[in-house]
């Protein structure tokens, strides 16, 4: 701990008011100089990128909880203490023995890599999937809020469920009659990757596969296969376990070929998917063996959570989320950095925690709770608040909102604010009113078919009904006061193209922070709103999750 640190903590102490008025205080500014010592230190060598189960790990877990300590917060985690513990299953799948198609007696071998992807969340030695019949479930979609289900109750156990990516519709023409249904080109749950597996799961099949095609799913096979087969995924108890033995994708070329030999037109298929009266097709004699060997090892993780107790309603919980993993080791860079340490992604929201926490407990303490959650393994598939979320330390029906804050703009003073996730809850209006009294407009993201609203660690919250809101500076293009629009589109470009996620991810001296201390001050003002309220904040009409938020009701009365 630095200094410079130390003295801001003594300076807030003074200030904090001894009334015991419960109003907002005029808290202490959010410090630009104090998020840039955090992201130093945690993206400093020291920190080795914050991989999960590594040495990384505990120096990051043992300095988060020094500073929560020195911040007066308490221990929000299981059991009275700081952490929660996360165990991830770590899967890699070698070179198969058998991977191929079958059709009417003639095998058709599978390139892995090339033709067709492949990973497992099974702790097992060998991945296998015999004689499995396929069945192409078009968008593989159920969503009752929208009158639409693609299963028709059809039966896939122990078979291969087939489908297409993004949403039924994102290809529509006008005038369709699913055209706008699901968003139009914004991106809803239902079209990501990751629901198409989880339903795949819940039918019961042996395996899933996406046809890959690149608009739909906004990146080419390049990234798909990236991963070179390897999955994380929770430790969870048998019953819980995916029923999916393998998931995956499917070359384009290669899923047209294999309708064409089944006597199917895929590009038929597709018009047809986009229609509520679709049924799922069982392709007629084609089946798919596998057997690939599978290397398997748990990683012991943690989140670590702090909490503010409430002075009025502590059972009801504002929780601030952000996540301490990033990358860890790599291959060295063109100035021989090794350590991919996401100073950006997320230590700057980690940061920003830190600095939202200081200015609380500076003011008195507000009517409800307000926890603070450093999740691991983000960067692995959201599963340090996917693991809360499953076994919430505080009951997620009272858990009034979830704000995340993942990756911010680095590039100084921006006339507006990106908001993601458009159309799905009221926490929206709150940012737009109080981000207007920030003399700032509220622009949506650039590219809603992207999904990012289902990609970072608020959404495991958002999939259990907690209304959430998100600050993801690569969302759009901000219109910074030096350059405008313009100038944002370059730092989204410079930083997604060249930093994300790569070790050039380091906290570098031309930031300038003045855009982000503002919007973690209209984070943190969202939040003092909600814990000093008995507002609750809900979904709008037409969102996927307000039907969960609704089952829970009367538990907020
Ligand atoms: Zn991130």
């Amino acid at each position: 701990m630095t200094l410079r640190l130390t003295a801001a903590f003594c300076l807030a102490a003074l200030a904090a008011p001894t009334a015991a008025q419960n109003l907002p205080a005029p808290s202490p500014a959010i410090s630009a100089d104090n998020l840039t010592e955090t992201v130093r230190t945690l993206a400093s060598d020291q920190f080795q990128g914050r991989a999960p189960g590594t040495v990384g790990e505990e120096r990051t877990i043992g300095y988060l909880i020094g500073r929560l300590q020195a911040l007066g917060l308490e221990p929000g985690g299981t059991g009275g203490g700081w952490t929660q513990p996360v165990p991830l299953l770590r899967t890699r799948l070698g070179t198969p023995t058998t991977l191929q198609f079958a059709h009417g007696g003639t095998a058709q071998p599978l390139t892995f890599g090339t033709d067709i992807y492949l990973s497992t969340l099974q702790p097992v030695d060998t991945a296998t999937v015999a004689a499995a019949p396929l069945v192409f479930v078009g968008y593989g979609v159920h969503a009752p809020e929208r009158g639409w289900d693609d299963f028709k109750g059809a039966d896939l156990k122990g078979k291969v469920a087939v489908f297409l990516i993004n949403d039924p519709d994102f290809a529509a023409a006008k005038g369709e009659a699913v055209a706008g249904k699901f968003g139009g080109k914004t991106m809803t749950y239902y079209g990501r990757w990751t629901y198409k597996f989880e339903e795949a799961s819940r039918r019961g099949a042996i395996a899933a596969l996406i046809v890959h095609d690149t608009d739909g799913v906004g990146y080419g096979w390049n990234v798909v296969k990236a991963p070179a087969g390897e999955n994380y995924g929770l430790v969870v108890p048998p019953e819980k376990r995916t029923s999916l033995q393998l998931q995956g994708w499917i070359a384009h070329d290669v899923a047209d070929k294999l309708f064409a030999d089944a006597k199917l037109d895929l590009a038929k298929l597709r018009i047809a998917a986009r229609r509520a009266d679709f049924r799922p097709v069982l392709l007629p004699g084609v089946t798919l063996d596998a057997s690939i060997p599978v290397t398997q090892t748990v990683v012991q993780s943690q989140n670590v959570l702090a909490r503010i107790p409430g002075a009025k309603r502590p059972d009801e919980v504002v929780m601030y989320g952000a996540h301490w993993d990033a990358y860890g080791e790599g291959a060295p860079d063109a100035k021989g950095r090794i350590y991919r340490a996401g100073a950006n992604d997320d230590a700057l929201g980690v940061a920003g925690l830190f600095e939202i926490a200081r200015s609380f407990k500076a003011a008195p303490a507000p009517d409800r709770s307000l926890v603070f959650a450093f999740w691991t393994a983000e960067e692995r598939g959201l599963l340090g608040s996917e693991a809360y979320a499953q076994s919430p330390v505080y009951p997620v029906e009272k858990t009034v909102a979830n704000l995340g804050l993942d990756i911010l703009q680095t590039a100084g003073k921006a006339r507006d604010v990106i908001l993601v996730g458009k159309g799905q809850g009221s926490l929206e209006d709150d940012l737009a009113r109080l981000a207007a009294a920030q003399g700032r407009s509220v622009s949506v993201e650039s590219l809603p078919e992207r999904g990012l609203f289902y990609r970072a660690d608020h959404f495991s919250m958002a999939k259990r009904g907690v209304p959430v809101l998100l600050m993801m500076g690569i969302a759009g293009a901000s219109d910074l006061v030096a350059g405008g629009k313009e100038a944002g589109q370059k730092w989204v470009d410079d930083y997604t193209g060249q930093c994300y996620h790569q070790a050039c991810d380091a906290w570098d001296e031309s930031w300038n922070l003045d855009g982000a201390v503002e919007d973690i001050e209209l984070f943190r003002q969202i939040g003092d709103e909600l814990a000093r309220s008995a507002k609750w904040p809900g979904w709008k009409d037409g969102s996927e999750f307000k039907a969960i938020r609704d089952t829970s009701a009367a538990s907020r009365k």
